[in-house]
């Protein structure tokens, strides 16, 4: 992509009414816009971002059986009513229609995911399903401060499964739980997982992953030695300083925690509500096991730009960068074009800031928007056919052939 062709450029400042990192730097940097206090527009670079992370999430949930679907937003207040919903939930946002019917934009989709797997789901034959989709949801967050943290509209990806029985469900659970980690060590992110609680549906277990950052909401709980963590504003029975309950090393840490993704096991809380039931080989009609397996994918990006940054900007973990080289030409356009399209037939997602601006501008901006690798075309080394290649977290630029680099970024 050439810069000059966007229309969105970095600017020199943060917005004045940002409170957090990564409203500031997503602002700065030209990633996103905002609308409104929790509602944002994704511009290229954001939208790349987001396609990224949406990318791994969806490779992993397809490795674990998950079907990809997309269910609607907007929602009919019935369905809604029949779970208590509709009530009992403050964050739905209700709408009426001109002809004064209800609707409720989408804040979960359990509602629409069991009437419609209903069709689907008539014996045990039929078991176990783990349909998912990647998709806006609208929730009447009363604080929406946190950047794109915490969203009135903003990405989740849901997934639900359907299950015989909990002997089934605990072994996909556990499946679940494993594929989450992957998910978000790829995108270079270590999730703690907090020890099982109830959750909000019923008294079945859930587990929430948490990266510790400042900018999240969650306080927790967290051994240095072993993986044992624990939300304390639910779970109460840790306190700091206690000796870790599960390795008995080392005392308890607390922390802030931004909660990325969660599962909850939801019983037979939505089979019964909707009436979806199986029959078992035995010829018995029976409700199936639900669980639910969430991801804030717009969330998550926030909490990468609160991790990986400096003062000088982001600095993407490889998996998730927008592109992979930011290419700066110092007045050498032909030469560049050339280098842009090599890298590009190679298959590297390139940044070409060709604007008619000062180098020094071109420099900062590259280091704001944080793509891991930067390549200057300069006079330098011409006539050797090199390149100065540097890392966004590296200071020391390096000459290097372009063949040589291809080389490196495709062994990485
Ligand atoms: P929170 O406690 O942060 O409000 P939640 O328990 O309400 O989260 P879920 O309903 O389980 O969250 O949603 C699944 C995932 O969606 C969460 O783990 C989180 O990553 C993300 N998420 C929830 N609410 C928001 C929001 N307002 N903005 C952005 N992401 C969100
Ligand atoms: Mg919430």
């Amino acid at each position: 992509m050439k810069m000059s062709r966007m229309g969105v450029k970095p600017e020199k400042m943060p917005p004045k009414d940002a409170e957090t990192v990564n409203h500031k730097l997503l602002v700065q940097a030209g990633f996103v816009r905002q609308l409104m206090a929790g509602v944002y527009t994704y511009l290229p670079f954001g939208l790349r971002v987001l396609r990224n992370i949406e990318k791994i999430i969806r490779e992993e949930m397809d490795a674990i059986g998950g079907e990809e679907i997309l269910m609607p937003m907007l929602h009919p207040a019935e369905i809604w009513k029949k779970t208590g919903g509709w009530e009992s939930i403050d964050v739905l946002f209700k709408l009426k229609s001109r002809t004064d019917r209800d609707y409720a934009l989408g804040q979960s989709q359990e509602e629409v995911v069991t009437p419609t797997m209903k069709e689907f789901i008539k014996s045990y034959r039929d078991l176990p399903k783990m349909p998912y989709h990647i998709q806006w949801k609208f929730r009447d967050e009363l604080r929406s401060k946190s950047g794109i943290m915490r969203g009135r509209e903003f990405l989740m990806k849901d997934m639900y499964s359907f299950h015989l029985d909990q002997t089934d469900f605990d072994r996909f659970y556990a499946i679940a739980k494993a594929a989450y980690l992957k998910v978000f060590s790829r995108m270079g992110l270590d999730a703690k997982v907090t020890e099982a609680s109830g959750g909000s549906f019923s008294e079945k277990i859930s587990y929430e992953f948490e990266v510790l950052t400042d900018a999240g909401e969650v306080n927790i709980l967290y051994c240095g030695s072993c993986e044992f963590c624990a939300n304390v504003d639910d779970l109460s029975q840790y306190k700091e300083g206690d000796k870790c309950p599960k390795c008995g090393e080392s005392k308890l840490k607390p922390s802030v925690a931004a909660e990325v993704g969660n599962v909850f096991d939801l019983g037979h809380k939505y089979s019964r509500a909707f009436d979806l039931k199986v029959a078992t080989s035995t010829g018995e009609s029976i409700y199936p096991v639900m669980g639910c397996y969430g991801i804030g994918v717009s969330r998550t990006m926030g909490v990468i730009v609160e991790k990986f940054h400096d003062d000088k900007g982001i600095i993407w973990p490889k998996n998730v960068a927008p592109f992979t080289v930011h290419l700066i030409d110092i007045k050498q356009g032909d030469r560049a074009q050339q280098i842009y399209q090599l890298l590009q037939d190679n298959g590297i997602e390139v940044l070409w800031d060709d604007r008619d601006i000062n180098a020094g501008i071109k420099f900062s901006d590259a280091d704001l928007i944080g793509c891991p690798w930067r390549v200057v075309v300069s006079e330098k080394n011409v006539s050797a056919n090199e390149i100065e290649v540097k890392t966004r977290q590296n200071n020391e630029p390096e000459m290097m052939k372009v063949e040589s680099f291809i080389s490196k970024l495709k062994s990485d």
